[in-house]
């Protein structure tokens, strides 16, 4: 298998630090709302990558957080923390319990989303608020090995202590381009970032003073209490690389003194009238707001698929629409064609197989599906959808009336026998019971006409 490694910034070959076994860490939402089809379209990439390895033959440890504290509006430790504006936006009280309880029902509807895209879950759900000691306890590794300093309002990394700060990024050593629009005139550089936030009112007791952790240190945390210090995969969306990643890598890395992560790989944005979805400037949709306008979930994830996940896939609802049709042609062809195909296709599965493995080149996949159509039983339907989750295996199959069966059974015969116009006889005689012919090199099928 090959993957883009955002971190040596080309393709490189899969080889997992255990043999036949990947340690996947993926972010997860931050729940304050809904997710929205953005989100969703860097799931369903991760979802296609984790399929990947199991269908090469890998064990998954897959772990994805969920955080319900510590994001500020601004990735870069600025504004409110986005769970205490929700607690406003819902006219809730401003206290743990109801910031607990606000992060369990968007966990439960996130939760709901994937289950409904067809999304394998992780093996480890970690919510960031409980798992607080272990981000102290990093907070304290980082602190004794001289990485972190205090302030009035938090405690801050040092990025110039970190020689290899950036290196995710690729960004310019330090070049002082703070990444705040307020600078903090005590931190130390305008790229440090905060480890721990004050809090007088809300929060936890921490060794520096009450309050919250920061965002990032919560996925350093609990992704090595869960993978350990050095593990094989971490994804997000490309927003994650200049900030978050980065800054995850310089917390484990100077924490342990080990390479954090192997493979960092990152999905490209779903955008909408030109730019990327997203809640800030209020251009987005969310999968309840097109299942009301008539699509399923599972129309955005075969739309999904049709871009490269590193690729930008504009949005809209034509192409939706353009996705829904094909969905159920696939749909339709899965359900009546597999009748008189007896063969696996070993020259479908060779090259879809090799489209996937190209750093999960799943447009190629299709278009290797598509090209193949004819030339497909229901086994090999299945084996495909182990990649695109598109759901065949949860049609159901009505199946082929028995006397439809047998006067198909035996026109194909006649055809075999070359007999033509016996063959053609029946084939209209099968139209008007409402069911098409379609001869193929491989043999004749049956659908039913729709
Ligand atoms: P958040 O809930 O904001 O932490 O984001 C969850 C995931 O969605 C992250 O991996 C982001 O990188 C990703 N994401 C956010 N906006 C988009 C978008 N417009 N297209 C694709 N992925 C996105
Ligand atoms: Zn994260």
């Amino acid at each position: 298998m090959k993957f883009y490694n955002t971190l040596a910034g080309k393709k490189e070959k899969f080889k997992p630090l255990k043999k036949k076994f990947a340690g996947l860490y993926t972010c997860g939402p931050t729940v304050y709302d809904y997710a929205h089809l953005g989100n969703l379209r860097t799931y369903i990439f991760e979802d296609v990558l984790k399929r990947a390895l199991i269908l090469n033959g890998y064990r998954i440890k897959h772990v994805m957080n969920i955080t319900d504290v510590g994001h500020l509006t601004s990735d870069a430790d600025e504004g409110e923390d986005k769970m205490t504006k929700a607690l406003r936006r819902e006219e809730k009280p401003l206290t743990m319990e109801a910031m607990k309880e606000l992060a369990y029902f968007y966990a439960e509807k996130f939760k709901k989303d994937i289950a409904e895209l067809n999304i394998l879950p992780p093996d480890i759900w970690c919510f960031a608020s409980e798992h607080v000691k272990a981000q102290i306890n990093l907070i304290k590794r980082l602190e004794n090995n001289d990485y972190a300093y205090s302030t009035n309002d938090g405690v801050y990394f040092n990025v110039v202590k970190f020689k290899d700060y950036g290196k995710l990024a690729r960004l310019r050593r330090l070049d002082n381009k703070s990444r705040t629009r307020v600078i903090n005139p005590e931190k130390k550089n305008p790229r440090d970032f905060a480890l721990w936030k004050f809090n007088e009112k809300l929060g936890w007791e921490s060794p520096w003073g009450k309050g919250f952790p920061g965002w990032h240190i919560e996925c350093s945390a609990m992704a090595m209490e869960y993978l350990g210090e050095s593990f094989d995969i971490h994804c997000g969306g490309i927003d994650h690389i200049p900030v978050h990643h980065t800054n995850e890598i310089a917390q484990a890395e100077a924490a342990t003194g080990k390479k954090f992560v192997n493979y960092w790989l990152h999905g490209n944005f779903l955008t909408l009238k030109g730019a990327r979805m997203g809640k800030s400037k209020g251009n987005f949709l969310n999968l309840a707001e097109i299942k009301k306008k008539g699509f399923h979930p599972l129309d955005f994830r075969y739309l999904a698929l049709t871009a490269h996940y590193r690729s930008p896939l504009l949005f809209s609802l034509e192409a939706l629409k353009a996705a829904k049709i094909a969905r159920q042609r696939l749909n339709n062809l899965f359900e009546f064609s597999f009748k008189l195909l007896k063969n696996q296709n070993s020259k479908f599965r060779e090259a879809f197989f090799n489209a996937v493995n190209d750093d999960l080149n799943t447009p190629r996949a299709l278009a290797v599906l598509w090209k193949n159509i004819n030339s497909l039983n229901s086994r090999d339907f299945l084996w495909a959808d182990r990649i695109l989750g598109l759901g065949f295996d949860k049609i159901k199959k009505i199946g082929i009336p028995a006397e439809i069966a047998a006067l198909a059974e035996k026109r194909e015969k006649f055809r075999r026998e070359k007999k033509w116009k016996e063959a053609d006889k029946l084939r209209k005689e099968l139209a008007s019971l409402g069911w098409l012919t379609e001869d193929t090199p491989t043999g004749s099928r049956l659908i039913r006409k729709i």
